[in-house]
């Protein structure tokens, strides 16, 4: 068994958490692969490193002077080195690096990439395991994007056989020969990587909570965790909003079959939540998750004898590329289609969109409607019970909430609602308690 273990900021925050995952990774001799990311906060009023690594290089490139700034970043790795008491071990050599880089030509990647690549030297001392540099196993193309190809086969030749190292999170090297990191939160993509290209049999995600929650503890108190998630049930609950791990984390373990394990460095006892390609684990509840986001519009478009005008849709969407617009949803009736697209993205460009769209199909009427929420109900559990949607919205229905639109995706999945941002939180209070208190289990 061979097992990636990835530990995020807050489970690396300081030299007593890194304790804690230390103990984690010696408990079980089949965690081989360790990425961390950078130390994180270690209580809610404190800074994550990369963001003071970021404010070091807005200065830099000011202008301004940044010894003090480096000097704070300095302490907390200092902090961390003398509390895991590791003898002879000193990160100057990296900091005077760091520092030159910034006053000489300052690079937003690279700056931002130090958290994880020197957290990596430090755990790797203190553990006893292999440095490897991220730099010269995870490589990115000329857009941008993950090389796959060659970071597998890289990978595969730099680590080998080996068993014990520790892979810095969050970034790699561009086609340029300089580094690039993923978008904020990567290091969780660099596990999923790691654990692809190591063929793992696991990619265990450390983190501080025990795994997700059937709904956002903002909105439901105290919700009910979710012990097993498909990927696919994960990508719709992540894209409305919900968030434990990287959107694209997915991706390459996915291609692979391979489980994410989400655990808790603070409550390792928890069960947590397991992110599998299939299982036939019976669900707990019908629905696995509800998630949601406020800031939709609609735009609907009525004409008469619609349906049978060939061509009409894809003169719609076209207005719509060629605004630059992505559209999230698309129900549609005899002689209405509405589009729906985020708020923020779509009003600022509203008056063109809608004379455009006039002048492409000759509509009766455009219409337009913002301070729409959407709120997603997921669940595999879906297909096989029936009376689903009923039981749905007649909770609804009896909570007062005037439902605006409706789509189901004919994959059964997930049901989406779309309801007044107003309505938000008692949508997913009334869907709560239908479908996941013990009464209605
Ligand atoms: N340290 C990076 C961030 O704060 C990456 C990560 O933690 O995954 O976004």
């Amino acid at each position: 068994m061979r097992k990636v273990v990835k530990f995020g900021g807050s489970s690396l925050a300081d030299a007593e958490q890194i304790r804690k995952a230390a103990a984690i990774i010696r408990e079980d001799e089949s965690r081989i692969y360790v990425v961390p990311s950078a130390p994180g906060k270690r209580s809610s009023s404190d800074t994550k490193v990369t963001d003071m690594l970021l404010k070091a290089y807005g200065m830099a490139v000011n202008g301004e002077d940044i010894t003090e700034q480096l000097e704070k970043i300095k302490a907390r790795y200092d902090g961390i080195i003398e509390g895991l008491g590791l003898q002879g071990f000193s990160l100057e050599g990296d900091f005077a690096i760091l520092a030159d880089n910034l006053k000489n030509e300052p690079q937003k990647d690279y700056t931002a990439s130090r958290g994880e690549y020197l957290n990596g030297k430090v755990l790797a001392a203190y553990l006893g395991f292999e440095f490897i540099d991220a730099a010269q196993v995870i490589f990115f193309n000329d857009e941008g994007n993950l090389n796959s190809y060659k970071t597998l086969k890289t990978m595969n030749k730099v680590v080998g056989q080996k068993k014990g190292v520790v892979i810095p999170g969050f970034y790699g090297m561009g086609k340029d020969g300089r580094v690039r990191t993923f978008s904020r939160g990567g290091s969780d993509i660099t596990g999923s990587i790691v654990a692809q290209a190591m063929k793992a049999d696991m990619y265990e995600n450390w983190t501080d909570v025990s795994g997700f929650l059937v709904a956002d503890p903002r909105v439901i108190r105290d919700p009910a965790g979710i012990r097993y998630i498909t990927y696919r049930e994960l990508r719709e609950l992540s894209y409305m909003g919900a968030s434990v791990l990287h959107e694209d984390a997915v991706f390459p373990v996915c291609r692979s079959g391979i489980p994410i394990h989400i655990c808790n460095t603070n409550r390792p006892q928890d069960e947590g939540t397991w992110i599998v390609e299939s299982t036939g684990q019976k669900p707990d509840y019908v629905i696995t998750g509800i998630a949601g986001r406020k800031g939709f519009c609609t735009v609907l478009i009525t004409k008469s004898m619609m349906n049978s005008e060939i061509g009409f849709g894809r003169k719609v969407l076209q207005v719509l590329e060629e605004e630059g617009l992505s559209f999230e949803h698309m129900p549609s009736g005899i002689d209405t289609m509405t589009i729906v697209l985020h708020e923020d993205e779509f009003l600022p460009k509203e008056q063109q969109v809608i004379s455009a769209i006039h002048r492409a199909v000759e509509p009766d009427a455009v219409e337009v409607e913002a301070g729409l929420s959407l709120v997603a109900v997921v669940g595999r559990g879906m297909r096989s019970a029936k009376g689903t949607a009923g039981r749905l919205f007649t909770a609804l229905a009896k909570a007062d909430i005037n439902v605006r639109m409706i789509d189901q995706g004919s994959s059964e999945l997930n049901i989406i609602i779309g309801v007044e941002n107003k309505d938000f939180e008692k949508t997913i209070e009334a869907i709560y308690g239908e479908f996941i208190t013990p009464a209605s289990k």
